[in-house]
């Protein structure tokens, strides 16, 4: 679409509007960020420009979307609306059409236009950075990069960035960095170090930054390389702000601590414990936290789905899985997809959440744990839904409204002054 010379005041999109942004807007999604990592790393004094910030801005809190995993939560931030619009509903999920176990990174998954999108097509710039390449395949989508105000790469594959794909030919050369380790704080860094470099080259009117939660899943909230992390991002996102940038913070999930006093990963194997009560091949437990970065979590999650053979007796099933120790609670496929906004069509039979300190699994020996160094710390639950939603202004939000991360853009572009 040819953009006309007048931007619009506003843009329409998923059944949402969004007033056109005064000053370039840059939304960070600090991927696995409990708010309590914020709040230490600002008592602690390692955040000097958002504790200032937040004097006279918002450090306001909202839930994410469950399952509260990576895409289902980055999607719902771009496009505004919960998985039962995007269609995204795991990083993982089972094919109806092919009965594969297939990672949903692909596009064609995708059942809504992004934010970026409505916006670029309307003639503004916009501006996307991740962590890993998984993602920015999903947020980018349906941009046309030969227009040239469009940008869209990820730090892990920075060195391989095209016009055609990506809209900038060699991202790491404007970086100029090396291109870092996919398990490692700089892989996160490198991102905000590109998000400044663009904020001077192009200066676009929307930018997204969205990283990696390598730190969060070793290291708790307060500690030094928690801290130190905070510090890193506190420290670009003061000079994003002299450059005249609007800043808006959220997280794609929360972040909590999933083992037992061995120190060992509490999980529940769930595949086992259906076996035991079913038999063999009645049931079929799909993780969607599953992906192929798995070193720093071993692909358990506090919330799995599961698809029952024909025959197999729903109602009791549940019924004996709802007291099952460490399991908070149990949904057939309607009442879980009406209470999280999910789609029907990419869930199974039942929805299984943990409890706040527990993992689901499969079995355990499709579980490989030798890589886990530190005790397990992971998400995917209702626990771990709480996440901060920060603006560097005031933003005018009624008290008693209950804001979700999918929120942030609204509150960014129509609730600050
Ligand atoms: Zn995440």
């Amino acid at each position: 679409m040819t953009p006309s010379n007048e931007t619009p005041a506003s843009i329409s999109v998923n059944g949402r509007t969004y007033a056109w942004p005064k000053q370039p807007l840059v939304v960070v999604c600090i991927d696995g960020s409990e708010p309590d990592y914020i709040e230490e790393a600002i008592a602690g004094g390692h955040m000097p420009f958002l504790a200032e910030k937040i004097k006279g801005g918002s450090d306001l809190r909202a839930d994410c979307v469950v399952p509260s995993f990576t895409n289902p939560n980055n999607l719902s931030i771009v496009t505004g609306q919960p998985p039962a619009v995007h269609g995204i509903s795991g990083n993982f999920f089972l094919d109806p059409d092919t009965g594969k176990e297939v990672m949903m990174n692909d596009p064609k998954f995708l059942r809504a236009e992004t934010i970026f999108k409505a916006f670029h097509d309307a003639g503004a710039k916009v501006a996307i950075v991740t962590a890993k390449d998984k993602l920015r395949r999903l947020l980018g989508h349906g941009l046309d990069f030969t227009s040239g105000r469009a940008v869209s790469f990820s730090s892990e594959k920075a060195n391989e960035t095209t016009m055609a794909d990506n809209g900038i030919e060699d991202a790491q050369a404007m970086v100029g960095r090396d291109i870092p380790d996919v398990y490692s704080a700089e892989l996160s860094e490198f991102i905000f170090d590109a998000g400044v470099k663009l904020m001077e080259s192009m200066r676009p009117d929307l930018m997204y930054l969205s990283t990696t939660d390598y730190i969060q899943h070793k290291h708790a909230p307060g500690t030094p390389v928690a801290n130190a992390f905070y510090a890193m991002m506190d420290s670009y996102w003061a000079k994003l702000d002299a450059m005249g940038a609007l800043l808006a913070m959220t997280a794609d999930h929360g972040m909590n601590a999933k083992f037992g006093a061995d120190n060992q990963p509490d999980v529940i194997y769930l595949q086992e414990v259906l076996d035991e009560m079913l038999g063999a091949d009645a049931a079929r437990v799909i993780l969607p936290i599953t992906d192929p970065y798995v070193v720093h979590h071993g692909a358990l999650g506090s919330f799995a789905t599961v698809y029952l053979s024909d025959g197999v007796d729903q109602a009791s099933t549940m019924e004996k899985l709802s007291k099952y120790p460490g399991l908070a609670n149990v949904y057939s496929k309607e009442e879980g997809c009406a209470e999280f906004q999910l789609p029907t069509d990419r869930l199974g039979d039942m929805i299984v959440v943990s409890d706040k300190h527990k993992v689901l699994g499969t079995s355990s020996d499709r579980h490989d744990l030798t890589q886990l160094k530190e005790p397990l710390r992971s998400h995917g639950g209702v626990s771990e839904q709480r996440v901060p939603l920060i603006i560097t202004r005031h933003a005018d939000v009624a008290a008693d409204r209950h804001l979700r991360n999918f929120d942030i853009f609204d509150v960014a572009l129509n609730h600050t002054a």
